[in-house]
């Protein structure tokens, strides 16, 4: 299913040259999907039954995910497509561009329908693939262990000289990086190049659309096998090849159809958690004032009929009552909260009206206690 496969071409390149966005947002599913599964995993599996194979799962979901699955898919398609796989579902292809006009002549003579095969030159040279690997797969994984590195050595104070060159010089590394991407991808957005990416430009690797067949069974559709039925060996293995491709050629139809899906309902997932939490968020931001025991106005009080002073445990002289809604004596009470960092000495909870003061060093607590005259 190629989302922008379908745009009108329009004149000699710009059908084939894909926009800035189309790009970008391919990259976005990219970088989404693993934190989509992680999410999904820790969430579903670890979080309900934590146990010796689901947190190892979680645990080195880096290395397993980003680095095997992602790693197996992204060679596999970059080997048989020329794209990677999320590319491939954005109907974005990448081609070797190292003769610029010549790729440029053949796109054209694509768009015009003079060609009914990806012509072999445009396709990705064994050293272009592998870069676009190690830019795919293994770039983002290091950064992601160096930034956490980083973070790390930030907040340690004996480091060894390799480390402190590390912490000096790794932010301006990442940021001389970004800056020489970022022209890259004005150059790209100005037409001046064909690649997205410093390493894509620097081997050579262009981005299209795909608007011509890759593969030539692809442009003449697949061929039909006319045999008598006369079994042997052969025969069987042919029957069984030819079974085992159909099957293929249905998962790989079944996988087209589910990808997108899966991700769209992702998305709404991920809508819908996000307007659970802002209504619980909402409902919890609500209710702490109705948590709050309003101050009792008439003298049915919980410690002033029986009980004594619960801090000094006498009759209860010169009666406060604090926000918890328990009585004492107001010397008590202002003693005890100014001592305690304002918790109630019966249910050890925060008193809301209770601050600091940072100029007297000292607990204002009195805005938590009333006086009750009785
Ligand atoms: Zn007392």
């Amino acid at each position: 299913m190629s989302f922008y496969g379908n745009m009108p071409a329009g004149g000699a390149l710009e059908g084939a040259v894909p926009t800035l966005f189309e790009v970008l947002a391919a990259q976005e599913v990219d970088g989404l999907l693993p934190v989509a599964l992680r999410y999904v995993l820790v969430k579903y599996w670890a979080e309900r039954r934590p146990g010796r194979w689901s947190l190892a799962c979680a645990g080195w979901f880096d290395e397993w995910c980003s680095l095997g699955l992602k790693g197996a898919l992204e060679w596999y398609h970059l080997g048989r497509h020329d794209a990677a796989f999320v590319d491939k579902y954005y109907g974005l292809q990448q081609y070797d561009c190292s003769g610029q006009e010549g790729a440029r002549a053949y796109i054209s003579l694509a768009l015009d329908g003079k060609l009914d095969q990806w012509p072999q030159k445009l396709r990705l040279r064994k050293s272009q693939r592998l870069v676009l690997w190690l830019q795919r797969v293994l770039a983002p994984y290091f950064r992601a262990k160096l930034d956490a590195l980083h973070t790390r050595l930030q907040v340690r104070d004996a480091l060894s000289p390799v480390q402190q060159w590390f912490k000096r010089l790794y932010p301006h590394f990442k940021r001389a990086w970004l800056l020489l991407d970022l022209c890259a991808r004005l150059a790209f957005l100005s037409g001046a190049t064909q690649s997205t990416s410093l390493l894509e430009w620097v081997f050579k690797v262009g981005y299209t659309r795909v608007l011509v067949p890759l593969h030539k069974e692809q442009a003449t559709g697949p061929r039909e096998y006319t045999r008598p039925p006369h079994y042997n060996s052969a025969s069987v293995k042919h029957d069984m090849r030819t079974l085992l491709s159909q099957g293929w050629r249905i998962a790989a139809f079944t996988g087209s159809q589910v990808f997108p899906s899966c991700m769209f309902a992702l998305k709404v997932y991920q809508w819908w958690i996000g307007q659970d939490l802002t209504t619980k968020l909402l409902r919890q931001i609500n209710s702490i004032d109705k948590e709050i025991p309003r101050p009792p106005t008439d003298l049915t009080l919980r410690d002033l009929g029986s009980g004594n002073c619960p801090v000094c445990s006498l009759p209860i002289t010169n009666p406060a009552i604090i926000e918890t809604g328990f009585t004492m004596c107001y010397p008590c009470a202002v003693g005890y909260l100014r001592e305690h960092e304002g918790r109630c000495p019966v249910t050890d909870a925060r008193l809301l009206g209770c601050t600091f003061n940072a100029d007297s060093g000292e607990w204002d607590v009195l805005p938590s206690v009333r006086k009750l005259l009785l």
